[in-house]
């Protein structure tokens, strides 16, 4: 019977490689896998036995409750179809083109469910519905399309993928790589802090990823763990591309907005690059040693004063190679914070590498 990691090991195979085979040559491989052709394929027997779970048919009870018919131009700018659009058109997706599994998530827009596409090879997914009238209401409609159409050309083991989206008369519906192992945030939440060796590798992923995705001229704006998915191998998934910006986790809302990731040039008002993604970085490596952000406070302004002035303390319990790398990253000034090609030698994230993944300096 096939596995769990026989599947994990095809899709790594597909998506592991960037540094083996062009780009192009991958995101042909992707688009092809993730539009498959009806021929039919040896691997049968093997997706459709991976359990997807018992569908409590919500999708459909929460459509008659939900949402309205949108018109006009919002609902033209929200007619998403990864069939029609951008440079690696996918083939033709609906609803019918999926066997329904176990709900995953709520999210603000709307639900997500695990499924399995009925053509070969039978690929699994996590499908998120958007309802369209609920953007509208957050005048989000044009970030939402350029979001989706920027995660769609994203290719990184470690960027959740986005397959291929579609639409019907209230909802979009996006099919997202499934992540196995659910949220980062929660992972957190149940052991209070991570090891320096676990924080350490997620570090050196997350470090992997903000390279790749600044080389896209991408900045993400808004890393925290809450926005960080998981593999089925405990693999770093960053996802939520940009989504939270305005659909934050309660946690955060209820305690000071977004705020504990900010760098000071944005508490400041300030121009910004990519290097506000070196100071989120450098809370992360804090959270996940810690436990908790570095900055928080009581209410808005206090949190803005203690990121001004980088009031930054440590517990004793911190080696002094992670407390190097985390002051390095927070610095007030973007030019003084540690390059990310410089994160991934820095010797306490090469330290805890599996050495597989050694990188030449
Ligand atoms: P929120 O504002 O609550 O974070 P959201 O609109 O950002 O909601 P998501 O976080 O993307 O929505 O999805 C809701 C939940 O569904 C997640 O918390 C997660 O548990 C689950 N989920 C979302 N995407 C995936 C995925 N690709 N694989 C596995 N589970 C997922
Ligand atoms: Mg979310």
């Amino acid at each position: 019977m096939a596995t769990v990691a026989t599947l994990t090991r095809q899709i790594a195979d597909l998506e592991l490689n960037t540094k083996q085979a062009p780009q192009s040559d991958v995101a042909k491989l992707l688009t092809k896998f993730a539009a498959p052709q009806t021929k039919p394929s040896s691997s049968k027997a093997f997706a459709s036995s991976i359990d997807i779970g018992q569908y409590d048919g919500g999708l459909e009870i929460e459509n008659e409750e939900r949402g309205q018919v949108v018109a006009g131009d919002a609902a033209e700018e929200l007619a998403l179809d990864s069939s029609t659009s951008g440079p690696n058109p996918t083939r033709e997706w609906s609803l019918h083109s999926f066997d329904m599994g176990r709900p995953l998530g709520k999210g603000k827009f709307g639900r997500v469910y695990m499924v399995r596409t009925k053509a070969e090879p039978k690929y699994i997914l996590a499908l998120k519905t958007l309802y369209k009238s609920e953007l509208i209401a957050e005048d989000i409609q044009r970030q939402t399309r350029r979001e989706i159409e920027i995660q769609q050309n994203l290719r990184h083991p470690n960027i959740l993928r986005l397959y291929g989206y579609f639409h019907d008369e209230k909802r979009i519906f996006l099919m997202l790589e499934f992540a196995g192992k659910g949220e980062m945030y929660k992972q957190l939440s149940k052991v209070g802090r991570f090891s320096e060796r676990r924080s350490a590798r997620y570090i050196d992923q997350m470090t992997n990823a903000l390279i790749y995705l600044h080389s896209k001229h991408v900045i993400h704006r808004d890393i925290k763990p809450e926005n960080l998915l998981l593999g089925l191998n405990g693999e770093l998934k960053m996802g939520d591309f940009g989504w939270s910006v305005h659909a934050p986790g309660m946690r955060r809302k209820t305690l000071c907005g977004t705020l504990d990731y900010l760098p000071p040039e944005m508490v400041e008002g300030k121009e910004h690059d990519e290097r506000v993604d070196y100071w989120a970085l450098g809370v992360l490596t804090y959270e996940f040693v810690v436990g908790s952000a570095p900055f928080e406070a009581q209410g808005t302004k206090a949190t803005y004063g203690r990121i001004r002035s980088v009031d930054l303390k440590f517990p004793a319990t911190i080696s002094a190679e992670a407390k190097d790398l985390i002051t390095r990253l927070l610095q007030y000034d973007p030019k003084k914070r540690l390059p990310l090609t410089q994160v991934l030698n820095h010797p306490w994230v090469v330290k805890y590498r599996p050495r597989r993944d050694v990188v030449e300096a």
